[in-house]
């Protein structure tokens, strides 16, 4: 019976595949082109399906969950002791606009005008740090344009950090995305003792672990000291994330191997702890009146809205921050309210009128 089924299907089998090797041989070039297309189409389904299927699961969570679970608003308004909103800010149209441009599409636009020029495209394109070495010895003016022209509450003095110490802002993160927001202010105390800290920033560190900068300190008598002029990146926080009105996480990712980071459009700001706080206590007797005057004031010159002021605490995502410690919110939004909002600190790329941008060495 067996050998019966085998002499009935060996020849059967042995035609088709001799009639299979003939046609192979003759048309190899068309039955390899057939296979290639054939592959070519199942990839190309697959990425649409899956294209298809993100943004439809990203329109039915928008629908189910306005707000999304786990992100919590890191405005000002949001007081740091409960977590709970001390005011309830109801994102305006403006903001939510605002948010859903900056993660669609570069607003390269608003940029590429008279304030982009010190700009770098991306960390791939981005200009020697070196250069940054000639920007010691600034004049006031290129940390604010009116310096010198309006008295404010406070003394004034630019003491710029060694050049390894902040960067270029980047147009675009490491993987060529938009890196474009609207400016935030990140408020930070520094911990250490003023001269201690001065010394960190203007210390030479080529690891970018010691890298560290904001753009101001504030001296407990209210004088305020420039440390990286407003268009440069300071490294004020590391792993970290603003979350906008509209609940939407803003943050930008320059290095493949270091976690995403506010500092591409953050302008930090740093109070002076008091000498009783210099430890890793939960609070300390807090700020001085100059402080929180010179403060508000330098706040106001950034034209940044309340609802993105924000704090290190805030911000941080490695679970370390919590600064800075006693801040009375309530009383420094008070403050800010008293000075009108002008935009003479420009978070941008290049101050009007300011000097050339330095050549590359
Ligand atoms: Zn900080």
């Amino acid at each position: 019976m067996k050998q019966q089924w085998k002499q009935r299907i060996s020849p059967w089998v042995l035609q088709g595949s001799r009639q299979w090797m003939r046609l192979w041989g003759r048309r190899k070039p068309l039955w390899l082109a057939i296979a290639v297309c054939a592959l070519g189409g199942l990839f190309l389904g697959s990425l649409l399906s899956r294209t298809v299927q993100s943004t439809l699961s990203v329109t039915n969570d928008a629908v189910a969950n306005p707000t999304p679970p786990g992100l919590r608003q890191s405005s000002l308004m949001f007081t740091e002791a409960s977590d709970r909103p001390r005011t309830l800010v109801k994102p305006t149209k403006a903001v939510a606009r605002r948010g859903m441009v900056a993660q669609k599409a570069p607003r390269l636009d608003r940029v590429v005008g008279d304030r982009s020029t010190d700009c770098a495209a991306s960390p791939q394109q981005s200009r020697n740090p070196k250069s940054l070495m000639a920007l010691q010895n600034l004049p006031l003016n290129r940390f604010r344009v009116s310096a010198g022209q309006t008295r404010g509450p406070v003394a004034e003095q630019a003491n710029v950090a060694h050049y390894t110490n902040f960067g270029w802002r980047f147009l675009a993160d490491w993987k060529g995305r938009s890196a474009l927001y609207e400016p935030i202010v990140v408020l930070h105390e520094t911990v250490g003792s003023f001269e201690s800290v001065m010394n960190m920033f203007s210390s030479n560190h080529p690891d970018d672990e010691d890298q560290v900068s904001y753009h101001a300190l504030i001296r407990e008598s209210g004088d305020i000291v420039y440390v990286v002029p407003p268009e440069y990146r300071a490294y004020g926080a590391g792993d970290s994330v603003f979350v906008n009105a509209a609940y939407q996480e803003e943050t930008v990712q320059t290095k493949s191997q270091s976690p995403p980071s506010v500092n591409n459009f953050a302008y930090h700001i740093s109070l002076v702890t008091p000498e009783e706080g210099q430890n890793d206590e939960d609070t300390h007797a807090g700020y001085t009146r100059n402080q929180y005057e010179a403060l508000a004031w330098l706040v106001s010159k950034t034209g940044v809205p309340d609802d993105r002021i924000t704090t290190h605490k805030l911000v941080d995502r490695s679970g370390t921050r919590i600064d800075p410690r006693s801040f009375n919110a309530p009383y420094f939004l008070s403050r800010l309210h008293a000075y009108p909002r002008t935009q003479e600190v420009v978070i941008g790329c290049t101050l009007m009128d300011s000097p050339p941008p330095p050549k590359a060495t």
